[in-house]
């Protein structure tokens, strides 16, 4: 049996009343900034539960500019996760700021408890990371957003429809940031991203950011970007985001599946599901002894297993005149050895999920 990790090709090979939409599309000519891109808006900002949501072009500028709408500059501080994907490093980066990164827990987030002996003067922002589908413990997060008064974006790219208490991530603070790219939960053809907040001042920013300042054809505002979510990808977008509650049911309950079969396998250990969050499982990550061998084993019996990430981004070549060395994030090098990530997507079959939970037995049985 093969248990692929992408399910791309599956994902789009019968949908025809999509194809009939982009056609319509087409012949309007309306491709920049154009009426599909405002329905997708609405309604994105309907789904999460915000005012308002801008179309950007990717997740990554998604992080970036709530961050330059703020005023980070050069020379300035933002605080976020030491295990994160680099997109969320390369936003803060792109602003001339520097990332200062804090350790994960057993949630993979930020643990929260060892950010305020990080904030300095020149702390300008904190980019939490709802990493693989699991929320930062947002309670406790924007408790320290009061106190020192530094906003907050959210880094919810792999968190879409994740919640704590019923209240979801991009709701919580000035600014949620989520990634449409073709790998995540919810995806279109290309690249793409959304920004959600419920700050007036701040969304009125946004549309300017995301194209060139500009107030209007003839007056450019405020120096600004050509960050705009395509219009043609919005006409994927409005045909997916009616499903997207249900994708991350399905993925709830593949995760739920697995969890029973595994915690059953000594040489696994299923990381905290806390009470109260609503995981949605961007990441199907187990934590494994003899992970390495683990990881081929399922390669060579066709299960797709992978690593995210086998080398944390602290200690990635580009990041080296942060001048980190190895042991100042010990929660996320501890995870880089034993993390094993399984498929868990909306696609797979009771017969994959019965096979990832038996090639993983078989695994184990004689160590
Ligand atoms: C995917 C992702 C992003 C944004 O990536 P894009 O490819 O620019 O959409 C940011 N942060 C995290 C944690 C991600 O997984």
């Amino acid at each position: 049996m093969k248990v692929r990790y992408s399910y791309l090709k599956q994902q789009f090979s019968n949908c025809p009343e999509l194809w009939l939409n982009l056609k319509k599309f087409v012949k309007t000519g309306d491709f920049t900034l154009g009426k599909p891109l405002k329905t997708f808006e609405k309604n994105f900002a309907k789904l999460i539960g915000t005012k308002y949501s801008i179309g950007v072009n990717s997740g990554t500028d998604a992080i970036k500019l709530p961050l330059k709408a703020i005023g980070v500059k050069p020379g300035d501080e933002v605080i976020t996760a030491a295990n994160t994907f680099v997109a969320t490093v390369g936003a803060i980066t792109e602003l001339g700021a520097k990332p200062v990164f804090v350790d994960c827990d057993d949630t993979f987030c930020i643990n929260v408890d060892l950010i305020e002996k990080k904030i300095t003067k020149k702390t300008k922002a904190i980019v939490p990371v709802h990493f693989t589908g699991y929320m930062t413990n947002m309670i406790k997060l924007m408790n320290i957003s009061r106190k020192y008064k530094i906003p907050i974006i959210e880094d919810a790219c792999q968190s879409i429809l994740a919640d704590i208490k019923k209240k979801k991530a991009g709701t919580w603070a000035l600014a949620g940031s989520f990634s449409l790219h073709p790998l995540k939960n919810i995806n279109v053809w290309s690249d793409g991203g959304v920004v959600t907040t419920n700050n007036q001042a701040l969304y009125k920013k946004l549309l300017l950011l995301r194209n060139h300042g500009l107030l209007d054809r003839d007056t450019v505002e405020i120096c600004g970007f050509n960050s705009r979510l395509d219009t043609f990808q919005a006409v994927v977008g409005n045909w997916l985001l009616p499903q997207a509650k249900s994708i991350a049911k399905k993925r709830i309950y593949n995760a739920k599946y697995l969890d029973r079969k595994l915690s059953k396998i000594k040489g696994i250990k299923i990381p905290k599901r806390p009470k109260n969050y609503k995981i949605v499982f961007h990441l199907y990550i187990v934590f494994s002894k003899y992970r390495d061998e683990l990881y081929k084993y399922c390669l060579k019996n066709g299960i797709e297993a992978k690593i995210h990430y086998p080398k944390p981004i602290y200690r990635q070549k580009a990041y080296k005149f942060l001048n980190h060395k190895k042991g100042d994030f010990p929660v996320a090098d501890e995870h880089a050895k034993k993390i094993i990530s399984f498929p868990c997507d909306q696609h797979l079959t009771k017969n994959q999920l019965d096979y990832i939970a038996k090639i993983i037995q078989k695994f184990y049985k004689n160590r």
